[in-house]
């Protein structure tokens, strides 16, 4: 396509056209999207909370008929049998993740998951011991990391370095990554960073990070919140040891869903990898023969303790359904070229227009769907015009606005709408 200009593209007329050619506009149907004055709001908080498919609530009736005519008999008897309910997630979560089905399973939710994974993975002994993340990590997950330390013996000063961006900079270099994990060397334990930074947008490169942890000896592990479903994912290839993620933000899989996690096959299937035990990790076979003595699965499963909260994860089948039949490839492409008409449109009214000067974007180019505006002027001001005129965006604390165009069900449209009234702000 001709380079085309801002006067070109900053109209209804346009982003109409992008959205008849979309190929995957149907998706958009699947889904309720919140109404604000009698018509559907443009929804940009796909990356807090994911809308409802509506498949949803079929899929939970399922379950609580099932439950209604079977009851206990439901555990084998139900369409989708509740004891190995977990099993129907498996390939489409291996699919979005780049796993193998061995490495991946849906539980509990991502905190937790984040504890679990670490008491197989931050085993520390005198000499190492050292955590690295990222500074301004999302909260839950430096509470994890500091609580991890101490349960060791450790303060977290002694034990974490954050790696702040470098002055003046809003997000991390890999250059300052690799560094830091360079000096640490044979003290690194662990290497803890989310795929996707929350506030910023940054993608980190996986795959650079855990050959770096890797080559002085630590594990590697990442927290997928904003990346599942939202960014290319390789785990196996990349040899991630371990991940985590929530299933609510762009997976759409409701409040509180039931989150999952990967660990990469060569801890998965060794009886040797330390995991803390249930009788759900237990091999299947014997599972009800209740004996004492616990067998892993050979698979992620053997991370699982409780049984599977049905409910939830019925609608987490629902939605990976339309993953599947969206492809994570032709997402991947819409929603690059949905963040790229919303940043060009941004960028254009950081130049010209009521709000010139007063916000920059602090995303870099290596991001998934979000943009992160950071305020100098009106920040709170923007964000109440943006909501009392059906633009449903987040507000973070101090001065940033977050927007993700998810691919699924956005369109451009929406990222006309909320140019249009940024560019109509009355100051
Ligand atoms: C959303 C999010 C969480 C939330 O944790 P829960 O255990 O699901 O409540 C944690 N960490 C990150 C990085 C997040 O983005």
């Amino acid at each position: 396509m001709a380079q085309l200009s801002t006067t070109d593209i900053f109209n209804a007329e346009y982003a109409q056209l992008r959205d008849d050619a979309d190929p995957l506009k149907q998706f958009r149907n699947e889904f309720l999207i919140p109404q604000h004055q009698g018509k559907p709001v443009a929804y940009f908080c796909g990356n807090s909370l994911g809308l409802q498919p509506k498949q949803a609530e079929a899929s939970i009736l399922q379950e609580l008929n099932d439950w209604a005519n079977l009851g206990v008999e439901g555990h084998t008897q139900a369409r989708r049998p509740w004891v190995s309910y977990h099993e129907h997630l498996c390939e489409a979560l291996a699919e979005i993740t780049g796993s193998k089905t061995n490495e991946v399973v849906a539980m509990n939710a991502l905190t937790v998951n984040l504890h679990l994974l670490m008491a197989s993975f931050y085993r520390p002994s005198k000499t190492r011991f050292r955590i690295l993340c990222e500074a301004k990590a999302f909260p839950s997950d430096q509470y994890a990391l500091q609580s991890q330390a101490e349960w060791h013996g450790f303060t977290p000063a002694q034990a974490i370095r954050e790696i702040h961006p470098r002055e003046g900079q809003h997000y991390l270099t890999h250059d300052d990554i690799i560094q830091a994990i360079r000096e640490e060397g044979d003290q690194l334990a662990l290497v803890m960073i989310g795929g996707v930074n929350y506030y910023s947008g940054q993608v980190f490169d996986m795959e650079v990070i855990t050959r770096e942890a890797h080559n002085v000896g630590a594990m590697a592990g990442f927290d997928l919140a904003h990346a599942i479903g939202n960014i290319q994912l390789k785990l196996h290839e990349w040899n991630v040891d371990f991940a985590a993620w929530c299933s609510y933000k762009y997976l759409n899989s409701g409040p509180g869903g039931t989150a999952g996690v990967f660990i990469h096959e060569k801890h998965a299937t060794s009886a040797e990898t330390f995991r803390l035990k249930g009788w759900w990790g237990h091999n299947k076979a014997e599972r009800f023969k209740m004996g004492p003595d616990f067998e892993p699965i050979p698979t992620a499963e053997s991370w699982q303790m409780s049984n599977a909260p049905v409910l939830s994860m019925a609608v987490q089948i629902a939605s990976l359904e339309l993953f599947r039949q969206a492809g994570m490839t032709n997402l991947l492409e819409k929603s690059k070229a949905l963040t790229a008409y919303a940043d060009q449109l941004l960028s254009g009214l950081m130049e010209q227009g009521p709000l010139a000067g007063a916000f920059e974007i602090i995303t870099p180019k290596e991001r998934g769907c979000q943009l992160s505006l950071l305020f100098s002027r009106y920040g709170r001001a923007v964000f109440d015009h943006l909501t009392a005129n059906g633009v449903i965006a987040d507000w973070r604390e101090p001065n940033v606005i977050r927007i993700a165009p998810v691919p699924l069900y956005n369109q451009f449209s929406d990222i006309y709408r909320l140019a249009s009234l940024l560019a109509q702000f009355p100051g």
